[in-house]
Protein backbone atom coordinates (compact mmCIF):
# COMPACT_ATOMS: atom_id res chain seq x y z
CA UNK A 1 0.00 0.00 0.00
CA UNK A 2 0.95 3.60 -0.68
CA UNK A 3 -0.14 6.63 -1.05
CA UNK A 4 -2.30 8.43 1.77
CA UNK A 5 -4.81 11.68 1.32
CA UNK A 6 -3.93 15.49 1.38
CA UNK A 7 -6.39 17.06 3.06
CA UNK A 8 -8.49 16.55 5.72
CA UNK A 9 -11.62 15.63 3.45
CA UNK A 10 -9.43 12.43 2.19
CA UNK A 11 -8.13 11.79 5.90
CA UNK A 12 -11.47 11.55 7.33
CA UNK A 13 -13.07 9.01 4.21
CA UNK A 14 -9.61 6.82 5.04
CA UNK A 15 -9.47 7.03 8.42
CA UNK A 16 -11.81 5.92 12.07
CA UNK A 17 -13.02 9.16 13.82
CA UNK A 18 -10.65 7.83 16.66
CA UNK A 19 -7.42 7.26 13.92
CA UNK A 20 -8.17 10.53 12.83
CA UNK A 21 -8.21 12.43 15.94
CA UNK A 22 -4.59 10.81 17.10
CA UNK A 23 -2.94 10.63 13.44
CA UNK A 24 -3.97 13.91 12.19
CA UNK A 25 -4.80 16.26 15.29
CA UNK A 26 -1.88 14.57 17.83
CA UNK A 27 -4.68 12.97 20.24
CA UNK A 28 -3.53 9.69 22.09
CA UNK A 29 -5.60 6.51 22.66
CA UNK A 30 -6.49 5.81 25.91
CA UNK A 31 -4.25 3.48 27.66
CA UNK A 32 -4.58 -0.06 27.47
CA UNK A 33 -7.28 -0.08 25.07
CA UNK A 34 -5.80 -0.22 21.71
CA UNK A 35 -5.10 -3.59 19.81
CA UNK A 36 -1.49 -3.49 20.61
CA UNK A 37 -0.09 -2.72 23.58
CA UNK A 38 -0.03 -6.39 24.63
CA UNK A 39 0.14 -7.64 20.98
CA UNK A 40 2.89 -10.59 20.69
CA UNK A 41 3.99 -12.10 17.47
CA UNK A 42 6.89 -11.51 14.81
CA UNK A 43 6.17 -9.48 11.65
CA UNK A 44 6.07 -5.24 10.88
CA UNK A 45 4.03 -2.40 12.22
CA UNK A 46 3.10 -0.05 9.32
CA UNK A 47 1.87 3.27 9.30
CA UNK A 48 -2.00 3.54 9.35
CA UNK A 49 -1.93 6.39 7.28
CA UNK A 50 0.40 5.66 4.69
CA UNK A 51 1.30 1.80 5.07
CA UNK A 52 5.02 2.55 5.33
CA UNK A 53 7.02 0.06 7.82
CA UNK A 54 7.53 1.60 10.75
CA UNK A 55 8.39 -0.50 13.51
CA UNK A 56 9.77 -4.42 14.07
CA UNK A 57 8.33 -6.95 16.24
CA UNK A 58 11.73 -7.66 17.87
CA UNK A 59 12.21 -4.34 18.84
CA UNK A 60 8.78 -4.18 20.67
CA UNK A 61 8.92 -4.69 24.48
CA UNK A 62 6.46 -4.63 27.67
CA UNK A 63 6.73 -1.33 28.68
CA UNK A 64 3.78 -1.21 30.78
CA UNK A 65 2.41 2.10 29.85
CA UNK A 66 -0.62 0.83 27.75
CA UNK A 67 0.35 1.65 24.13
CA UNK A 68 3.00 -0.46 22.06
CA UNK A 69 6.78 0.36 22.76
CA UNK A 70 9.66 0.16 20.41
CA UNK A 71 13.16 0.83 21.45
CA UNK A 72 13.79 1.88 17.52
CA UNK A 73 12.23 2.66 14.31
CA UNK A 74 12.95 -0.14 11.77
CA UNK A 75 15.29 2.50 9.82
CA UNK A 76 16.93 5.47 10.34
CA UNK A 77 14.72 8.44 8.92
CA UNK A 78 11.30 6.63 9.03
CA UNK A 79 9.61 8.66 11.74
CA UNK A 80 10.68 12.32 12.90
CA UNK A 81 11.04 13.76 15.92
CA UNK A 82 9.36 17.02 16.94
CA UNK A 83 9.51 19.38 19.89
CA UNK A 84 6.40 18.91 21.86
CA UNK A 85 5.01 21.42 24.64
CA UNK A 86 1.70 20.79 24.85
CA UNK A 87 -0.45 19.96 28.06
CA UNK A 88 2.27 21.52 30.31
CA UNK A 89 4.85 18.47 29.61
CA UNK A 90 7.84 19.09 27.68
CA UNK A 91 7.53 15.79 25.13
CA UNK A 92 9.10 14.51 22.21
CA UNK A 93 6.60 13.92 19.33
CA UNK A 94 6.94 11.13 16.97
CA UNK A 95 5.67 11.51 13.62
CA UNK A 96 5.26 9.13 10.08
CA UNK A 97 8.14 10.88 7.49
CA UNK A 98 6.34 9.63 4.74
CA UNK A 99 2.72 11.00 5.56
CA UNK A 100 3.42 12.88 8.75
CA UNK A 101 1.02 11.55 10.78
CA UNK A 102 1.04 11.85 14.28
CA UNK A 103 2.09 8.31 16.02
CA UNK A 104 3.15 8.89 19.51
CA UNK A 105 6.38 9.95 21.48
CA UNK A 106 9.43 8.94 22.49
CA UNK A 107 10.95 9.13 26.16
CA UNK A 108 14.26 8.52 27.77
CA UNK A 109 13.39 5.80 29.95
CA UNK A 110 12.97 2.40 27.39
CA UNK A 111 15.27 -0.49 28.18
CA UNK A 112 19.05 -0.55 27.77
CA UNK A 113 21.46 -0.56 25.59
CA UNK A 114 19.74 1.87 23.49
CA UNK A 115 17.55 3.51 26.42
CA UNK A 116 14.64 4.85 23.87
CA UNK A 117 10.93 4.17 24.08
CA UNK A 118 8.72 4.67 21.31
CA UNK A 119 5.45 4.78 23.04
CA UNK A 120 3.14 4.17 20.28
CA UNK A 121 -0.75 4.78 19.40
CA UNK A 122 -2.10 1.42 18.45
CA UNK A 123 -4.61 3.27 15.70
CA UNK A 124 -1.71 4.46 14.18
CA UNK A 125 -0.28 0.89 12.96
CA UNK A 126 -1.21 -1.62 11.46
CA UNK A 127 0.58 -5.74 11.96
CA UNK A 128 1.51 -7.30 9.38
CA UNK A 129 2.65 -11.39 10.36
CA UNK A 130 6.32 -12.36 9.10
FE1 LIG B 1 2.55 7.36 7.30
Amino acid sequence: MSGFPTDDAGWRAKLTPLQFHVLREAGTERAFTGEYWNHEGSGTYACAGCGTELFASSDKFHSGCGWPSFTQAVEAGTVTEHADHTHGMIRTEVRCATCGSHLGHVFPDGPPPLGTRYCINSVCLTFTPA
